[in-house]
């Protein structure tokens, strides 16, 4: 029962890995009280958790992001090992295993006041078969003294004890040096790595002012570039600068030229919107803001938030709305755009070029929620205290228990949360409302995907 739990928690290591090729996963493993948690708040540079100063202990174990000198991992905090456990305890020992066989590092922590107990050597055995490289750390070796007399610890074979007290971060940056040493080859942190331009589609059914919109940033906004060093940029497409940055606007031909607007049926139209869409990461879709939204900028709308782009609504034609088609418009905004209250909106008017210069900021921030990650910590404290606050409610006599989640991925943003058992589509509803209040996301779609335990 436990160890589906237990594999639920190496999926999620897998999909997170995913992403972004892989992170290495370190595991903190010992027997129960030997500071593994102090030493996991350590490693990921939280202040002091609150620990109980009481043997077996069980806390919810997930994994947690790390770095440390511009490499990212995963650190795991198990349970405490207990070779002769039974029920709850076998469990977590069990737990244990399992994240030893999913790690690439494992860092055994022994108990330096104490030293090395039987438990420990049959630790041993167990992490001997595993075959990984581990880090023996002898800790709460809190001053000179008791470093000494970690020497003792050779005798358990895993090599040269490395003396730490996590509790007052004494020997903490070597450790992770050593860590990292222990490594296979992590992905390095690339701040601000060079890319090419954004890729926008600007959509929205016939004459909502897409070409006088194109048009009017290329005027204004400098000409149209024809190349940008170091990209390669598809004839159809358009490069315009805009707030000091160059964007792509994908597949524009057509509206360059403006060729026949007449021509075509609305199912070609909508054939290159889906293609415009498929090739940007965000969706600009115009609204002709004189008429009343339609079924047809509806299906546009549609187009972009199916195929997980982010979302700049733009009001076009804002210089013909007067004080009362603003109330209409208002109560259409309501009832309309009530299925996607988080898309990023703008009035402008390409005729006269009123706030078209809001559109880039608009972009930027819908980009930044499309691209916009959540540390598995922060995370998973947050859904604790949420799911605390707020329990699943008890259907038959049981409710779901939501045991941990993760983002397994940007662009859009996609989480799954690993359950006791299905959830009610209202308080998975719940879940993702509350999660936007909290984390924002403003201008991207999000996912959100329940994986019950078996
Ligand atoms: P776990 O059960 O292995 O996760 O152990 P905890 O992290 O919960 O720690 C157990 C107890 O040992 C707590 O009271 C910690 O404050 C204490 N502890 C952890 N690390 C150190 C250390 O380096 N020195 C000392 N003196 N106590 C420590
Ligand atoms: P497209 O079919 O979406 O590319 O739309 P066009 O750019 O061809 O514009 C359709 C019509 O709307 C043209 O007559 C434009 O002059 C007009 N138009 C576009 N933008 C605006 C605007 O902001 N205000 C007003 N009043 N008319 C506009």
């Amino acid at each position: 029962d436990f160890s589906s739990e237990v594999s639920a928690l190496e999926t999620a290591l897998h999909q997170s890995m995913a992403e972004e090729g892989p992170v290495p996963v370190v595991a903190v493993v010992g027997r129960p009280n030997v500071g593994k948690s102090t030493l996991v708040n350590r490693i990921i540079g939280r202040r002091q958790a609150v620990v109980e100063d009481k043997p077996g202990v069980t806390r919810d174990r997930v994994p947690y992001d790390a770095q440390w000198s511009g490499r990212r991992f995963t650190v795991v905090d198990t349970g405490g090992w207990e070779p002769d456990a039974r029920d709850r305890a076998a469990a977590i020992a069990a737990q244990a295993e399992i994240a030893v066989q999913t790690a690439d590092v494992v860092i055994f922590v022994v108990d330096a006041m104490v030293g090395a107990t039987d438990v420990d050597e049959k630790a041993v055995r167990m992490l001997r078969r595993s075959h990984k490289p581990v880090i023996l750390v002898a800790n709460k070796a809190d001053n000179q003294n008791i470093e000494n007399d970690t020497v003792s610890l050779w005798s358990l074979g895993l090599g040269e004890p490395f003396p730490l007290s996590a509790l007052h971060g004494r020997n903490a940056g070597d450790l992770l040096d050593k860590i990292l040493a222990a490594m296979p080859p992590a992905p390095a942190i690339i701040e601000n790595a060079p890319r090419g331009p954004r890729r926008v589609a600007l959509v929205g059914r016939p004459n909502v002012g897409k070409s006088s919109l194109l048009n009017r940033l290329a005027r204004e906004e400098r000409a149209v570039v024809d190349s940008v060093a170091g990209t390669t940029v598809d004839p159809v497409d358009s490069l315009v600068e805009m707030d000091g940055e160059v964007w792509q606007f994908v597949d524009t031909a057509g509206l360059r030229k403006r060729v026949n607007q007449a021509s075509g049926t609305e199912y070609y139209a909508s054939l290159r919107t889906a293609g415009a869409v498929e090739a940007a990461e965000v969706g600009v879709v115009l609204l002709d803001a004189s008429e009343v939204i339609s079924e047809q900028d509806q299906r546009v709308l549609t187009q972009v938030v199916e195929a997980g782009r982010a979302l700049v609504i733009a009001f076009n034609k804002w210089d013909l709305v007067d004080a009362d088609r603003r109330i209409f418009l208002d109560k259409e905004i309501d009832r309309e755009l009530k299925r996607i209250p988080w898309a990023i909106k703008v009035n402008i008017s390409a005729k006269t070029g009123r706030a078209v210069d809001k559109l880039a900021p608009a972009l930027r921030k819908a980009l930044d929620s499309w691209e916009k990650r959540i540390p598995t910590g922060t995370l998973n404290q947050w859904l604790t205290a949420l799911t605390q606050a707020t329990p699943h409610p008890v259907r038959g006599g049981r409710a779901p228990r939501i045991m941990f989640a993760t983002q397994a991925g940007v662009a859009p943003p996609r989480f799954v949360l690993f359950t006791t058992g299905p959830l009610d589509a209202g308080y998975q509803r719940f879940i993702e409302r509350k999660l936007r209040e909290e984390f924002g996301f403003e201008g991207s779609p999000i996912e959100v995907s329940v994986k019950p335990r078996k």
